[in-house]
């Protein structure tokens, strides 16, 4: 079976000079790559932590985070990236759920805390650089990262991936998409996403430049493109979400990323007319729908967006029903069965037992994503319970309403998607205060959006605050979400 390390060990040996990362501002060759990983992993080594006690990664797309990544894998260590628009509270919550012996940094980050902090470029100053045997690496059934994923509980839940699942992901990858032929791989998603994953690892392995852009670059349209038309880019990995805003500039198309011909989507539902759309700007360009979630490694089925498909159905499918890791349940949940099912959640082994039972000998992951079939093909119809996407990011409805709750001057709260053409658009909050409104509703919101800010993400913060005197409900007693979800549609 593939040995991801090994793959990249070759690569580095085989061809030093090849630049394994490019951001708009700096890159790294995969000699480097490789050479710095083993002064990290050394770093690390020396720290006597304890087997595969993980090791938080925090900061954003630059090079010295892959090294980071690879040093901690290269030590035995599992590696949990933390992106650094999360907010310190939530890294602390990661920090103590996951028991990580150490905090490495790609970026200024201040907190009190009582695990020992690191900035990874101190950790390449102090260390010899011999590459670790790879005993020590992370082996087959031990974890390889950790990613932190909303969970309804109200705490985030850590999927832990082993390097046998990540091995079977990247060796999938490799038979079913054109990754082998040389080309640059876009990187959008950041590290504590794992749609992230879906490019990473492909490049690395393939020896191929892996191109990652900023979110400050996503903020910033006119350097958004500059840096896509500079790229080179062959293969795209990004959301639909991403792909409609870039959809937005007319200038996005075959003419200013030329080498393009590779689509690779996934994490939520790929919208028809982003499809047809794509297909006229980029006519030399392939579209596949990927599907899956992080607990099963990134994806686990696809299909091939053809004009055929785009015109025979409303929606996309997401595998045909032949595909052997995915299949409906009775009541027509959709569960994954395989080799990439995740170890489960770290620390947590009640939800880990609801979620990734055992039916007639197989561990499978019951995904609470709702399906149906037709002609020869699965499609995705929702979710079992209030997890959603928005704008490409996977939020529990009821996270977000725990920390709204707990917030101080809050009694209640529900918290409502909005949405528009059966896409999300944005969330509201209904509250109801502990005390009448002193100041203006939006001198409130702002202060409680500040106080929320503290706990959770920006994505995840609602877009409208709306105070009640108490909540609607319905007539079995429980909140009116139905009632308050018609108001919110656009
Ligand atoms: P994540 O763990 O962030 O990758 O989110 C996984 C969830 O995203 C799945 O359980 C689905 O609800 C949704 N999802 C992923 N891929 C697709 C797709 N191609 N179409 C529709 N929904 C998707």
């Amino acid at each position: 079976m593939l040995r991801i390390l090994a793959a990249i060990e070759r690569v580095a040996t085989q061809q030093p000079q090849r630049t394994a990362y490019q951001t708009h501002n700096a890159s790294l060759t995969y000699g480097e790559l490789w050479h710095l990983s083993d002064c990290v992993a050394d770093y690390m080594m020396k720290l006597n932590l304890r087997r595969q006690q993980p090791i938080v990664v925090y900061g954003h797309m630059s090079p010295l985070q892959i090294v980071a990544f690879l040093g901690a894998v290269k030590a035995g260590h599992p590696y949990v990236p933390v992106d650094s628009s999360t907010p310190t509270e939530r890294l602390q919550l990661i920090l103590e759920a996951s028991k990580a012996g150490l905090l490495c940094t790609t970026e200024p980050l201040y907190m009190l805390t009582n695990i020992p902090v690191m900035a990874v470029s101190d950790m390449l100053e102090s260390s010899s650089s011999e590459t670790p045997p790879s005993t020590a690496w992370v082996q087959n059934e031990e974890i390889h990262y950790i990613i932190y994923t909303s969970g309804s509980t109200g705490q985030p839940k850590g999927v832990q991936i082993t390097a046998n699942n990540l091995a079977h992901f990247v060796t999938w990858m490799q038979e079913h998409f054109p990754l082998q032929k040389d080309g640059v791989f876009l990187n959008q998603a950041p590290y504590s996403f794992d749609l992230s994953v879906m490019d990473l690892y492909p490049a690395l392995v393939g020896g191929h430049t892996l191109y990652a852009i900023t979110q400050q670059e996503i903020a910033n349209p006119k350097a958004l493109f500059d840096s896509l038309a500079t790229s080179n880019t062959r293969v795209w990995t990004s959301t639909p979400s991403f792909a409609k805003m870039c959809l937005m500039n007319k200038e996005w198309n075959q003419e200013l990323m030329p080498a393009l011909d590779t689509f690779l989507f996934c994490g939520e539902v790929l919208p028809l007319a982003v499809s047809n759309e794509l297909m006229q700007r980029f006519p030399q360009a392939t579209i596949f729908n990927l599907y899956g979630p992080t607990e099963t490694t990134v994806a686990v089925s696809y299909v091939e967006v053809t004009k055929e498909l785009v015109e025979r159905f409303e929606q996309l499918p997401i595998a045909p029903i032949t595909d052997p890791s995915v299949s409906l349940v009775e009541d027509g949940e959709i569960v994954i069965s395989g080799p990439t099912v995740s170890a489960g959640y770290l620390g947590a082994p009640e939800l880990t037992a609801k979620a990734f039972p055992t039916v007639a000998g197989n561990r499978i992951y019951q995904t609470g994503d709702m399906g149906y079939e037709q002609d020869g093909y699965l499609f995705f119809s929702g979710r079992k319970d209030f997890q959603v996407k928005l704008h490409g990011y996977r939020l529990e409805i009821e996270e977000i309403e725990k920390q709204i709750s707990n917030l101080p001057p809050v009694s209640s709260c529900v918290v409502i998607p909005v949405y528009k053409e059966k896409e999300i658009i944005s969330l509201s909050a209904y509250l109801v205060l502990r005390e009448p409104l002193k100041d203006s509703a939006f001198k409130t919101t702002k202060q409680l959006k500040g106080l929320l800010s503290e706990y959770l993400p920006a994505y995840m913060i609602p877009k409208t605050f709306k105070y009640m005197d108490a909540l609607p409900l319905n007539p079995n007693g429980k909140v009116d979400r139905k009632g308050l979800a018609v108001m919110e549609t656009v």
